[in-house]
């Protein structure tokens, strides 16, 4: 479980000031495909960012698994990103001179595998996405809809408990977007998938869950979730992540 506690987020430039998260709390459940709405600029890839380590809040707490990130060091954060977590971005990201199969490889962190092992594992990712046949093709040799399913494949390889995606199907027509969709609701089967999307249509469609954000504030969710008490009774602790 995932609880983003009253967290806010402001960013300086300068003389200004820019609040991007508000005093934003929400408990995510091990499973469920959460798609984030709201208008460009509302706050949705800081939340995204924030949960996913890659940015850091300003106030509040993100308490993974009843654990307290408040005093966090960089390699915990390094440990939490590498191990619990897999990114898709809309931009693709992928290393251009490399295969996919390389591409996925490389994104293995996991250490004490033997490299047969590791292109083993990279290569079952890519078949899981529907890739099999393409695995030595460069990115350039790729469609968009399948340079994202090498993103999701890199995402999956070390089996994070968390995917977190920022608006992946933003550079894709319409029936790739589909097919990316429904690859990130088998994904969200025995996960935790959040998704940050500008189509409703999409999210209404596949997610399990809407979460709507507007200026840096959650205005509306669809399926609310309160742990149970017990759960939630014992503070959240500090410790050090493998
Ligand atoms: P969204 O993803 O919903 O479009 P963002 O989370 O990217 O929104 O941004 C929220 C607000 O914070 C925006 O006003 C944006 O300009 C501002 N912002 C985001 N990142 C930065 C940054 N690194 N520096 C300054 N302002 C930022
Ligand atoms: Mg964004």
């Amino acid at each position: 479980m995932l609880q983003i506690q009253g967290i806010s987020k402001q960013y300086k430039t300068g003389d200004f000031v820019q609040r991007a998260l508000d005093n934003v709390s929400l408990n995510l459940r091990d499973s469920e495909f959460v798609a984030i709405l709201g208008p460009s600029g509302s706050g949705k890839t800081t939340l995204l960012n924030i949960i996913g380590g890659l940015d850091h809040y300003d106030s509040g707490d993100l308490v993974i698994n009843g654990i307290s990130t408040k005093q966090y060091k960089s390699r915990d954060w390094d440990s939490y990103r590498n191990h619990t977590i897999g990114f898709v971005f809309q931009s693709y990201n992928l290393i251009p001179h490399q295969t996919i199969l390389s591409n996925v490889e490389l994104a293995l962190t996991i250490s004490g595998v033997s490299h047969s092992e590791r292109r083993e594992r990279a290569r079952k990712a890519l078949e899981q996405v529907g890739l099999g046949e393409h695995v030595n093709k460069k990115p350039n040799q790729l469609s968009g809809g399948q340079m994202q399913r090498v993103a999701i494949a890199r995402a999956l390889v070390n089996d994070p408990d968390i995917v977190l995606a920022d608006e992946p199907t933003g550079a894709l027509d319409s029936d790739t977007s589909v097919q990316i969709m429904d690859l990130l609701k088998e994904v969200a089967k025995d996960r935790l998938v959040v998704m940050v999307t500008h189509n409703p249509e999409l999210a209404y469609q596949y997610a399990t869950r809407i979460v709507e954000l507007k200026d840096g504030v959650i205005r509306s969710d669809s399926e609310p979730f309160e742990p149970a008490q017990n759960e939630t009774t014992t503070a959240p602790v500090h410790k050090t992540m493998g």
